[in-house]
């Protein structure tokens, strides 16, 4: 079917090799102009054990999004993460056992779907947590690696806890995830060893204008309109509303 392309990402970092540069400092980048809102789904087995990691503790899980924040503020993006849904399904959990084909990653939010764990609104992506990604074996729990389709929603994502333990760490994890982020946003690849977010090596974190132009015209990129000051003092019903217009709506369907 027209939209069952994927990525598949290689895209396995062992820390003991090497860490992805941080080289973006905090408040290195204007406010954000544009909003990309995940819905995390912690995944666990059937009977509630073996609950995939996400982001740890409240002060490791502020690191990572800070980082996250960090590369995609490149393109003057934001990236929100809602409250985490829980599932318990073995199968989206580790599939079947061995290697996980690319293709359990649509059953994973077919299944969702129909369990009603993934968000009501189409254009939040659901990024489900889980023990072994679609298209991965068993993976050690210094690494990190997920597998997500170009230009449509979904991302199964995979966090070695051994990481989330030291800032590199953390850093590792926030490029993984940006990363496949990237790739609903409609990235395919970059070259491998080169500076850039896209690279399949984990290479490095950095955007090109092009890059940024595409994930702009994404379906999952919302403007963000600042409200006029004085509409925040019109009563406190209106407290925390905040407007968006939607960018213009299209798919993109590489095959990599
Ligand atoms: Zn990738």
């Amino acid at each position: 079917m027209f939209y069952r392309s994927m990525s598949k990402m290689i895209f396995i970092i062992s820390l003991f090799f090497f860490a992805i540069p941080n080289a973006f400092a905090v408040g290195a980048f204007p406010a954000s102009t544009h909003t990309v809102t995940i819905q995390p789904i912690i995944v666990s087995d059937d009977d509630g054990s073996n609950m995939a990691t996400f982001f740890g503790l409240p002060d490791q899980k502020t690191d990572i999004e800070g980082f996250i924040d960090n590369i995609w503020g490149q393109a003057g993006i934001d990236v929100n993460f809602l409250s985490a849904n829980v599932w318990s399904n073995t199968f989206a959990n580790s599939g079947s056992g061995g290697t996980r084909p690319g293709s359990d990653l649509r059953a994973i939010v077919n299944s969702a779907t129909t369990a009603g764990v993934i968000h009501t609104n189409p254009d939040f992506i659901n990024m489900f947590f889980v023990n072994t990604p679609a298209g991965f074996s068993p993976l050690s729990l210094n690494s990190a690696a997920g597998l997500a389709f170009v230009g449509n929603n979904g991302i199964t994502q995979y966090v070695g806890s051994n990481l989330l333990d030291f800032g590199s760490g953390r850093d590792v994890i926030a490029g993984v995830v940006a990363h496949e982020i990237g790739h609903n946003l409609g990235l395919s690849h970059t070259a491998s060893r080169i500076n850039n977010l896209m690279s399949p090596s984990g290479s490095g974190n950095a955007l090109t204008i092009g890059q940024i132009d595409t994930v702009l015209n994404s379906r999952f990129v919302v403007s963000a309109v600042p409200l006029p000051a004085a509409i925040w003092f019109m009563g406190s019903g209106l407290i925390g509303l905040i407007s968006f217009s939607r960018k213009r709506g299209q798919l993109q369907n590489t095959v990599i």
